[in-house]
């Protein structure tokens, strides 16, 4: 088998899985309950809590336990733009976002919300100065994502802060789901920022939204105590161990596995682009973890399939988008409905071997002649 969907999800690293038996087993205790078993469980909780907000350099009362981040980014954009609604109804985002982001934004609209999309440049990035003509007083939100999940485009965070921060009302969301434990991130660039470990080799069930001290927003959800006002429900701390680990040994690996993705990103490039039909979509500046290709006129779902039959797996698009439909970040790329309907989205891991890539490479070609 050979996996090419690391965007979409990781095999959860053993040490991750071994952190969620032990702690499964050793706290049987609700970290909300006063017994002696609810006040151990409590303080494991503290200490995973301390050390995910040391690795992220952010404080302890800042981190949000979700169920990942589609809830984490429901949260972060409800929330911020419902709780600031008194001072004022427009929101931004860019057409890049994934599907958790666009569809609360959408609600919003519902809600009478104005919502505009930040103009990009032709490598997708955020034009910092077409957005300080976009933002206004009454704006609440400004929602974006560090890594496109379809294309790997990556904007720069520190630019954009510093516009969003002339604007006394925006609250500055990143999702960067594609980018914790993949490439360096700041925290201190968003006010509020949300991913999720299952996408660095930990567990599915758990997601991470930061929310910087002078943030508040509106719960999403009503009744029951927890770990934090903004969203209730008993602290799944099994899982919230295993994110602590995950997210330890990412970063603690971090460069060298962006060193190893990088190379294996430059030959994937140079093999794709050396094929008539290829036209690579991912700028050169992208995210070297994701590679993200058109083949115009070929319906890429059936070659998903082909692949998936001869033990290779591959996206066409984000993992929660409905087949058949345009990718919107290619559509928004490269203005080229043909191509939105024909992608392919590859993406890579430091477990990825360059035999694997000859495999995917050999098993492209041959189905691609069967089409
Ligand atoms: N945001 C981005 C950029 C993503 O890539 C994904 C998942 O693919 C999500 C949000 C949603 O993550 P989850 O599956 O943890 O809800």
């Amino acid at each position: 088998m050979v996996y090419l969907d690391y965007a979409a999800d990781t095999p959860a690293d053993e040490r991750v899985l071994a952190a969620f038996c032990e702690t499964a087993r050793r706290f049987p205790g609700n970290p909300n309950a006063r017994h002696a078993l609810g006040l151990t469980a409590k303080e494991r909780l503290d200490r995973a809590t301390a050390r995910i907000a040391s690795l992220l350099g952010v404080r302890e009362g800042e981190i949000i336990y979700t169920s990942g981040a589609t809830e984490a980014n429901n949260l972060a954009v409800k929330g911020a733009a419902l709780h600031n609604r008194k001072f004022g109804m427009h929101v931004v985002t860019t057409a890049l976002e994934h599907s958790s982001v666009a569809g609360p934004v959408s609600f919003l609209q519902d809600e009478g919300f104005e919502t505009d999309l930040a103009e990009l440049d032709k490598n997708g990035r955020v034009d910092p100065d077409a957005l300080r003509a976009l933002l206004r007083e009454d704006t609440v939100l400004l929602s974006v994502c560090l890594v496109d999940s379809e294309t790997g485009v990556r904007q720069n965070l520190p630019e954009i802060a510093a516009v969003a921060r002339e604007f006394p009302h925006c609250v500055f969301h990143v999702d960067a789901t594609q980018a914790v434990g993949k490439l360096p991130v700041s925290a201190a660039d968003a006010d509020l920022l949300t991913f999720a470990p299952h996408k660095f080799y930990g567990l599915g069930g758990i997601g991470v939204l930061v929310r910087r001290g002078r943030v508040l927003l509106e719960p999403q959800m009503n009744g029951g105590l927890s770990a934090s006002p903004y969203r209730s429900g008993t602290p799944p701390l099994p899982l919230i161990v295993s994110a602590e680990e995950a997210l330890a040994l990412a970063l603690q690996n971090r460069a060298s596995r962006l060193e190893q993705v990088t190379a294996l990103n430059k030959i994937l490039r140079r093999e794709l682009a050396a094929r008539p039909g290829v036209r690579l979509n991912s700028p050169a500046d992208a995210s070297p973890f994701i590679l993200n290709l058109s083949l115009p006129g070929v319906k890429t779902e059936a070659l998903q399939e082909a692949l998936s039959a001869r033990g290779v797996c591959v996206a066409t698009k984000a993992a929660c988008c409905a087949p058949g439909t345009v990718s919107r970040p290619v559509y928004a790329l490269t203005g080229d409905r043909k191509a939105a309907l024909s992608t392919l989205r590859l993406s890579l891991s430091h477990r990825t071997t360059e035999k694997e890539l000859g495999v995917f490479l050999a098993e492209f070609d041959r189905c691609r002649a069967l089409l």
